[in-house]
């Protein structure tokens, strides 16, 4: 196993920040996304957390994304919120755009938030489950790079193009699933190949299209596949052309074409669904819904998607962090033992 070091919640929080800081971006573009990190972390979501922070400040070293963004928001309709991201990483986008949505959903029943001109590399449950704190029902998806092999063929076309989704549950933690339409995250490969093991047949093809279980050989010129064949397949251009047509934003293709290969997240944007259960059901709701929850959870061998999350939620103590990721994140800052000790 590789080397590990344990970091509080607060060192975790506080090294993405001033990581932020130290590549010249200003207070609330550092808090947003040090948050994000953090939270990553915290509740077990690993390849999303300080894995990604390299990467990120890749982004900002080469002036690819801005870390003094003002992101703007219009609202051309009741029921439809943008919001230009002024070129920020998304935890800033949405912590300025989603109380918007959140009043449009409220009112209306259903409103969307369409997000551009932002760079998004992190796991969509922190926006989805925001959503839900509120009594909303959300989905969310945002498309990437190409990294993943439409069915049938062995060439890269679709992003990781994950979906999140969450039901509110008044007085418990909201359901929420969020997953990539790959057969596995990019990042959970990367992960994979970093720690020396194997990944399940389906997962992806070497550079010579050929089926492989070894995730360096998928990272490093193989490419990913599809969850379910040609039914993920479908769900991952459904993706594309929310999170890029619908939107006015770019399909993955065309995010590659832009991108300027730093290795940090490209330019894209983010599709936000918020639907109110309240408006649409009408009282009695949350009983119908948590008859249904606890008729599912009988069953022997179900679990609630997002259950692993909050359990490691729960847990206050320090995380467990690749030693040689901390040296990395450490050998771009000015003064990291101020935070590491
Ligand atoms: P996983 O396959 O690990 O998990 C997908 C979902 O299934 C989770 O909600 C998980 O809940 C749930 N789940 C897992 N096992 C069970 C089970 N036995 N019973 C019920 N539910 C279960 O996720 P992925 O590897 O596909 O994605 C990882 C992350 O990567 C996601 O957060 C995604 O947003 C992110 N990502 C981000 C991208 C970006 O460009 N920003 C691109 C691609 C992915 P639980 O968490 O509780 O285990």
């Amino acid at each position: 196993m590789p080397e590990t070091m344990p970091l509080s919640l607060e060192q975790i929080f506080s090294l993405a920040y001033q990581a932020m800081r130290d590549h010249d971006a200003d207070h609330d573009n550092s808090d947003a996304l040090a948050q994000t990190v953090m939270t990553a972390e915290r509740d077990g979501s690993v390849s999303h957390g300080l894995f990604r922070l390299p990467a990120y400040l890749k982004a900002l070293s080469s002036g690819k994304a801005n870390g003094k963004a003002n992101p703007t928001i219009t609202q051309p309709t009741s029921a439809l919120v943008k919001c230009h991201g002024d070129n920020g990483f998304a935890p800033i986008v949405q912590r300025r755009a989603i109380p918007h949505l959140i009043a449009a959903a409220k009112d209306q029943g259903i409103a969307v938030l369409a997000m551009t001109h932002t760079h998004h590399m992190a796991a969509l449950w922190p926006e989805v489950e925001a959503l839900a704190e509120h009594n909303l029902a959300g989905f969310a998806c945002v498309s990437y790079m190409p990294m993943v092999a439409p069915a049938g063929a062995s060439k890269a076309f679709f992003g990781t193009n994950p979906i999140g989704f969450a039901w509110p549950r008044p007085g418990k933690d909201p359901l929420v699933f969020d997953m990539a339409t790959a057969a596995l995250a990019m990042g959970e490969v990367q992960v994979a190949a970093r720690e020396g093991h194997s990944v399940p047949l389906g997962t992806g093809l070497d550079a010579d299209g050929k089926p492989t279980t070894d995730p360096a050989q998928i990272a490093n010129g193989g490419v990913l596949l599809p969850f379910g064949g040609y039914k993920g397949s479908a769900i991952a251009m459904m993706v594309e052309l929310l999170a890029g047509g619908l939107i006015g934003e770019s399909f993955s293709y065309e995010a590659k074409a832009r991108d300027n290969g730093d290795g940090g997240p490209p330019q894209g944007g983010q599709f936000i669904l918020a639907l109110n259960p309240e408006k649409l059901a009408g009282p009695g709701w949350q009983d119908h819904c948590e008859a249904f929850f606890e008729k599912l959870t009988s069953l022997d061998g179900t679990r609630l998607p997002g259950e692993r999350r909050y359990r490691n939620r729960q847990d206050k103590g320090p995380r467990h962090i690749n030693k040689a990721l901390i040296d990395t994140i450490a050998g771009e800052m000015k003064d990291p033992a101020a935070i590491l000790g």
